[in-house]
């Protein structure tokens, strides 16, 4: 799932105060970040890759390359400035995904929601293989989630609001859900016209 992007700095100010330095440091972060956002999206399956509508398989080992790709998977999802990532949007058909929460990168791998309670909520998503698309999911707030991590261990999530919603976008990937399939008619149809000039241009 793709993060929010707010700059918390601007250059429109009249420039007395400001530092050039410091804001050439600035720029140049800014840059850097942005060139690592855009490798890290590269290798990103993007929207019209028939692998992103599959379902994923159950993970059978716990080992060293189940490890190594769920590594992979967390350094790109910072790179790429997202809060989750599931294995089919790097089209790898198994059960796993990668997210940040409370301060912390966490795996599930063979996620189930096995509760979900409170009121269904609509809340703007944005998603890494869907370029600058948002739009509104109805969704439940609140989620319990059981997986194992990447050493097999049994997990057990409560969780509620974004993180709850993470998750459940997430979970959708590995049965080849997108956000577009969840949203209302007009937004479906308005997210369709603006990724379709993009299918063209990548091809
Ligand atoms: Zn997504």
């Amino acid at each position: 799932m793709a993060h929010d992007h707010h700059h918390d700095h601007d250059h429109d100010g009249d420039g007395h105060e400001h530092d050039d330095a410091y804001d050439d440091e600035r720029e140049q972060e800014d840059a850097e970040s942005d060139l690592r956002r855009r490798v890290a999206l590269s290798q990103v399956r993007q929207y019209g890759d028939p692998v992103l509508r599959m379902r994923a398989n159950e993970v059978e080992a716990f080992d060293d390359e189940l490890a190594r790709l769920a590594e992979r998977m967390i350094a790109l999802m910072h790179d790429a400035d997202g809060v989750g990532l599931a294995a089919t949007q790097v089209g790898i058909l198994r059960r796993l995904f990668v997210f940040h929460h409370d301060g912390a990168d966490r795996v599930l791998v063979n996620p189930v929601i096995t509760a979900s309670a409170g009121p269904e909520e609509v809340d703007e998503e944005g998603c890494l293989s869907l370029g600058p698309v948002r739009v509104p999911v109805e969704r439940p707030v609140e989620v319990t989630i059981e997986g194992r991590d990447a050493g097999g261990e049994p997990v057990t999530l409560e969780l509620e609001g974004l993180p709850a919603r993470v998750v459940q976008h997430e979970l959708d990937h590995l049965d080849g859900t997108l956000i577009i399939d969840r949203t209302d008619p007009a937004s479906r149809r308005e997210a369709l016209s603006r990724l379709r000039p993009r299918l063209i241009l990548s091809r």
